[in-house]
């Protein structure tokens, strides 16, 4: 097949991981006689510096005709001035807007391979393989707000309609049906107006999938649960900014931020694929960051956008192989063993391709 891919690299260790990213399926095509053609527009604070807009028009227009959108990470200490008008994230909140990407999915496993350096007993991380659906577009992210200015208050609004609340619940019955057919949906019922339409929503939408079975928490008991029973859910439903912070709990259960995907889709096949981690200043332009997040990314790209399962999985085996031969980048390595750079561990991958 043909596709064009948009690639925005952005900020930080951004362009490191998309570089590798590119490579990797420059390498699924040539194995499997595909075409994919990778058309790059800026993001984020590279986008600022050039054009003063974090999310330039012609990036837009170069994310239109394509058919997915391959993205590094944004921002960084060069733009983290809050009282600058334009931030870098406001890219990435604007091309998930203006796609109305409104299903984020983040899926998050444990590897074997690492169990000894995860932070909880390995007992408890034995097979867990959660996939968080979080909605991504609306919620208190895009409520109402008031910034403090001159006076003394500010405040935002947590808002959702029952559609908004649908259609992300949805997406995650659909998902829990291929999987284990558990959904446990995330609120907080017992004291928010806009989250008690949440639970009202789901319950009614759970009537189209009567196979799968359906469990409520509340958000602060779903903290606690993601740590002591992780390898008991399935698939789980959250808000935005419950999603957002649950889902970056559970990304300790995996070993390191780094080793995380994330697709956010709409109702057809166009999705934005990127790395759950941000531009990890601290190691930038080292060679140490970790593209398991970002290969992870490129395999979602490949199954949900272009409909390639069988190239998608063989990503995921290539990624899995490379940690069993004992490759490791800095942030999974224990003390003592020695440290692949981003390079070396692209190369691992892609010859397991
Ligand atoms: P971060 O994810 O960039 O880094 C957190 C820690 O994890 C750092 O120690 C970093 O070195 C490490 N880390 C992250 N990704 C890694 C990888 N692939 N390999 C190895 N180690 C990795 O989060 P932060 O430090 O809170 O934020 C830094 C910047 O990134 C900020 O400007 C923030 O706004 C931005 N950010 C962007 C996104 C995004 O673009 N989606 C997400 C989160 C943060």
């Amino acid at each position: 097949m043909k596709a064009t891919i948009a690639v925005l690299p952005g900020d930080g260790i951004g362009p490191e991981v998309v570089g590798q990213a590119t490579r990797l399926l420059d390498a699924i095509a040539e194995k499997y006689g595909h075409e994919f053609v990778f058309v790059e527009g800026m993001i984020g604070g590279i986008a600022i510096d050039e054009t003063g807009d974090p999310l330039p028009a012609e990036t837009v227009a170069i994310c239109e005709s394509a058919d997915a959108i391959l993205l590094g990470a944004v921002g960084g200490p060069k733009w983290s001035d809050p009282t600058a008008t334009v931030q870098p994230e406001r890219g990435l909140l604007g091309l998930r807007q203006h796609f109305g990407l409104f299903a984020n999915l983040r899926p998050v496993k444990t590897y074997p391979a690492l169990a000894e350096q995860a932070p909880l007993r390995a007992e408890l991380l034995q097979d867990v393989d959660i996939l968080f659906v979080r909605e991504l577009v609306s919620g208190i992210y895009f409520g109402e707000r008031q910034e403090q200015g001159e006076g003394d208050v500010s405040y935002d609004t947590m808002r959702y309609s029952r559609e908004q609340v649908a259609q992300v619940a949805n997406v995650a019955f659909r998902a829990a049906q291929g999987r284990r057919k558990i959904l446990c949906s995330v609120d907080k019922a017992n004291v928010l107006a806009s989250m008690r339409l949440w639970r009202r929503t789901v319950v009614e939408v759970h009537k189209d999938y009567d196979d799968v079975a359906l469990e409520h928490l509340l958000v602060d008991a779903a903290t606690m649960h993601l740590l002591t029973r992780p390898n008991s859910f399935d698939v789980i439903v959250a808000g935005n900014m419950f999603g957002d912070i649950l889902s970056d709990e559970a990304s300790v259960l995996a070993g390191s931020l780094g080793m995380l995907p994330s697709a956010s889709l709409r109702a057809d096949r166009f999705g934005l694929y990127e790395p759950v981690h941000g531009t990890a200043p601290d190691i930038a332009g080292k060679g140490l960051a970790n593209p398991i997040g970002m290969f992870l990314s490129a395999a979602m790209l490949l199954r949900y956008s272009l409909g390639l399962e069988a190239e998608a999985t063989a990503i995921e085996a290539a990624v899995d192989a490379a940690l069993d031969a004992g490759l490791r980048t800095a942030d999974i390595a224990r003390a003592g063993e020695e440290i692949a750079s981003t390079a070396a561990f692209a190369d691992a991958v892609i010859s397991r391709v």
